[in-house]
């Protein structure tokens, strides 16, 4: 068995998916159709097991491997990490081009959001968005972490600082919790995947805990060389200069590109 070798070298030129062999049905819900499929341009149009598992059919009597089995397995695998992604529903299959970019630093923004999908994963290991709310910070990093699970079915994490992430790691110190005692094993979790955005991040100075436990987040994801989008409503350069005595901030830095989303409330203009 055999796929054709000229047909997947061709495949990484079709510029109507942008050369992932993967489309973005819009209307999918509506449609009853699954969120991804296969592009009808350089894969589908070549497919012929008619989209049945396991993607094989028969030639001259041999069974042959289809063309478009890589892709359809290659969007179950996608399919269930973005499932598990925990991404916020209102921004669930946003991409790059849903991004209006209201102002210059929206647009640098973006346009360090095409960098890191274009080349990741050889890029700098992490962006910090911060401004006021409402300026499309949230929504640009779940664009990231939607474009790069789409493109390379990586591994990756949305979790929310001020709605999830003590949370449930309290929840861990009471017995009787589903979770009781696994502290350890969803810190490594969060330390070990391949993509973490970390929304709303900061905290007040008074608790000690959640500075100890921020830090170690955070020097986890650095230490491990893992791709991490923070979001924030506070200039990392005040707001966390004393935070766990500057470690924070500093391990910030040497991840990060620090960018600043200004202007005016970005959900108005949707
Ligand atoms: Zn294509
Ligand atoms: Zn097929």
């Amino acid at each position: 068995m055999k796929t054709d070798s000229k047909s997947s070298s061709e495949k990484k030129y079709c510029s109507y998916c942008d050369h992932t062999g993967i489309v973005h049905n819009v209307h999918f819900e509506k449609l009853g159709e699954n969120a991804l499929s296969p592009c009808p341009k350089c894969v589908a149009a070549k497919c012929r097991c008619s989209g049945e598992e396991p993607y094989y059919y028969v030639k001259d009597e041999k069974i042959e491997i289809c063309f478009c089995r890589d892709t359809r397995m290659k969007i179950v695998k996608i399919l269930q990490i973005y499932n598990r992604s925990g991404i916020n529903r209102k921004y669930l299959w946003k991409r790059l081009n849903d991004f209006k970019s209201v102002n210059k630093q929206a647009e640098d923004a973006k346009n360090a959001a095409y960098d890191i999908v274009k080349e990741f994963p050889n890029v700098r290991k992490g962006l910090f968005f911060w401004g006021n709310p409402g300026t499309g910070k949230t929504m640009l990093a779940s664009i990231i972490l939607t474009e790069l699970i789409i493109r390379h079915a990586v591994e990756g994490r949305f979790i929310s600082i001020s709605r999830n992430f003590f949370k449930s790691l309290q929840e861990t110190f009471f017995e009787g919790s589903s979770t009781y005692g696994e502290s350890g094993k969803i810190e490594k979790e969060l330390a070990d995947v391949d993509m973490l955005v970390v929304d709303d991040f900061g905290i007040q100075k008074d608790t000690e805990w959640k500075q100890e436990t921020l830090y170690d987040l955070v020097d986890a994801r650095y230490e491990a060389e893992k791709f991490s989008i923070f979001t924030s409503n506070n200039n990392p350069h005040k707001a966390f200069k004393d935070l766990s005595q500057g470690r924070i901030l500093s391990r910030i830095k040497e991840m990060c590109s620090i960018m600043e989303i200004g202007g005016t409330d970005y959900r108005d203009k949707l």
